[in-house]
Formats: C-alpha cells, sequence, structure tokens
C-alpha cells in the first residue's frame, strides 16, 4: 500500500453536511488534521491553514503534536495580512499553554519581529470539565476533556446554549408571562445542548472514558488503525483501532444520540478505496448509517 502515501493532499478538503453545520477539512495521521466547522466560527486545529479557515475566528488546538499544531501561527499571521481587523482566539489546553507561547514568540523572533514589537495572540487556557462561552458566540458554549493519547491531548464538545420557558409557565399568554417577569420571577431555564463532540488523538477507550460525547449530534473521532495486524501498533502510538470504535458503539448502542459520526485521522498508509472497504466490513450494519468517513 505505500503507493497511497503520495495520494493524500491536506488542502483538498473533505466536506460533510451535518444537522449543525458543514464540516470541511482534512485529517490523515501524520500528514495534518484541521477541521473547519464554519457556523459555529470554529475550527479544530490547524495542522495546514487553507484561506477557507482565515474568517475562523475560534481555533482549538487538542494537542501539540505538529500535523495538529503547524499553522496555527499561519493562521494568525495570515488573518492579519489580509485585513481581519478582529483578533481571533486560540484555546489551547493549559497543560500546554506555556510551551505554547515560548514557541509562539520564538517562531515569530525568528520570522525577524522585533522583540519590542512582538505581541501574544489572544490565547484561552483550557481546563477540562469547565464550560466556557466561545468569546465572539455567546449561544456556543466549549467543555474540554482529557483524552489518552502519547502527549497530554484533549476533546471537547460544544453546546448551543439558549433560555426555554421552565415547564409551568409553559401555554400562559403573553400578558401573563410579562406580568410574571414584573414582578420578578424567574421564568426560563438555561439549556445546553451538545451539537459536536471531537476527540482529539486518542486510544480508543477514552471513548467510554467520556461516553458523554455519545449524547452530541455530531461526533467526530480518531480511527487511525483499521487492519487487524495494527491493533498493537494503535496501542503503543496512542490511537484508536476500528475495532475499539465497534467496542465502544455495541456498549453505547441505544444510548447514541449521534446523528452522525465521522472518523477521521486514517494512517497515511491506507489508501481511500482500503479504508472504505474496512469501514464497510468492519462497522456492524445498524451503525452504518450514522458513520462518516472524513476522506
Ligand atoms: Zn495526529
Ligand atoms: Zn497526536
Amino acid at each position: 500500500m505505500n503507493e497511497s502515501k503520495n495520494i493524500h493532499n491536506a488542502l483538498r478538503q473533505v466536506h460533510v453536511n451535518t444537522p449543525c453545520s458543514p464540516i470541511s477539512g482534512f485529517s490523515i495521521s501524520g500528514l495534518a488534521t484541521y477541521i473547519q466547522i464554519p457556523e459555529l466560527d470554529f475550527c479544530i486545529d490547524m495542522g495546514e491553514c487553507p484561506l477557507t479557515a482565515i474568517p475562523l475566528d475560534h481555533v482549538f488546538l487538542t494537542h501539540a503534536h505538529g500535523d495538529h499544531a503547524r499553522c496555527l501561527m499561519r493562521h494568525h499571521s495570515l488573518r492579519k495580512m489580509m485585513g481581519v481587523e478582529r483578533d481571533s482566539v486560540y484555546y489551547i489546553p493549559e497543560c500546554i499553554s506555556e510551551n505554547a507561547k515560548a514557541w509562539i514568540k520564538s517562531e515569530a523572533l525568528f520570522e525577524g519581529v522585533a522583540e519590542s514589537k512582538f505581541r501574544y495572540p489572544e490565547i484561552e487556557p483550557v481546563t477540562a470539565s469547565k464550560r466556557q462561552f466561545l468569546r465572539y458566540r455567546k449561544d456556543i458554549a466549549l467543555e474540554a476533556f482529557e483524552v489518552k493519547h502519547s502527549i497530554p491531548t484533549m476533546g471537547g464538545t460544544l453546546y448551543f446554549y439558549k433560555k426555554k420557558l421552565k415547564d409551568e409557565f409553559l401555554g400562559k399568554d403573553a400578558a401573563e408571562i410579562i406580568e410574571l417577569r414584573k414582578n420578578g420571577v424567574e421564568i426560563t431555564r438555561e439549556v445546553y445542548e451538545p451539537l459536536i463532540s471531537f476527540m482529539g488523538d486518542c486510544l480508543g477507550e477514552s471513548l467510554l472514558d467520556n461516553r458523554q460525547v455519545f449524547q452530541s449530534k455530531v461526533l467526530i473521532t480518531e480511527c487511525t488503525f483499521l487492519d487487524d495486524e495494527d491493533e498493537a501498533m494503535s496501542k503503543k502510538k496512542g490511537h484508536s483501532h476500528l475495532k475499539d470504535i465497534v467496542r465502544a458503539l455495541n456498549e453505547m448502542d441505544g444510548d447514541i444520540k449521534c446523528e452522525k459520526i465521522i472518523l477521521s485521522h486514517f494512517s497515511m498508509k491506507y489508501s481511500d478505496k482500503h479504508i472504505r472497504d474496512a469501514l464497510d466490513k468492519g462497522i456492524p450494519e445498524k451503525f452504518k448509517d450514522k458513520i462518516v468517513a472524513f476522506i
């Protein structure tokens, strides 16, 4: 299958329609991962930076591996070059955010920026289990979680936030509602609807460690290895094997709320045909309508 190494092109984007937003980008292990979600103004990782990523204001870095992180500052500088005035915000796991800052600064100095002129981009350190609103989207909240990979890595869930009328006030007419509000009665409750969860690079067991991800409308998860002989390799490298995905699907079964489960980050040694054939053979029939290969 070595000839297939030359066929993947990180700037040739994959497009998937989902109930939350069209999703586009590229994700092949070792080459590049970037996953753009334009309707949520969000991008997961920046292993390449196509021009379509320039308008996106929020970028989440799952971990420091180059194929995910390499173009983070290219995104920042291309925006400046193209006259985008608003600062983009980079969400970075707290445990690597200081290293990221050192890297960002040395890259700028390497490019000839004078130390006195250097200014950090907007960086939001992210910690697990803390829900935070996206900087420019008060209707979208992000909650990150830790996953198991060869280096510290995080996944996350994007929630749609809204206020809903409390059940006891449903059916009341507008005048009554206005009156209640005037009297200071709290008539609404807060609702966080899980839209999209993404795993980052991880061992397959991280899916069941974070099983709330199956409540999202869309789940994006890595599936680096497919073939039987690659199972040991997947454990060694801290990646998911197709068998891990199937195990998690079978265990969650009726509790899966996802309308789409996008499998990404396949090993570059597999051709597109090999990936499609392996999924066709390996995914149980009852889950097939949910599964999309991000190729
Ligand atoms: Zn990776
Ligand atoms: Zn990685």
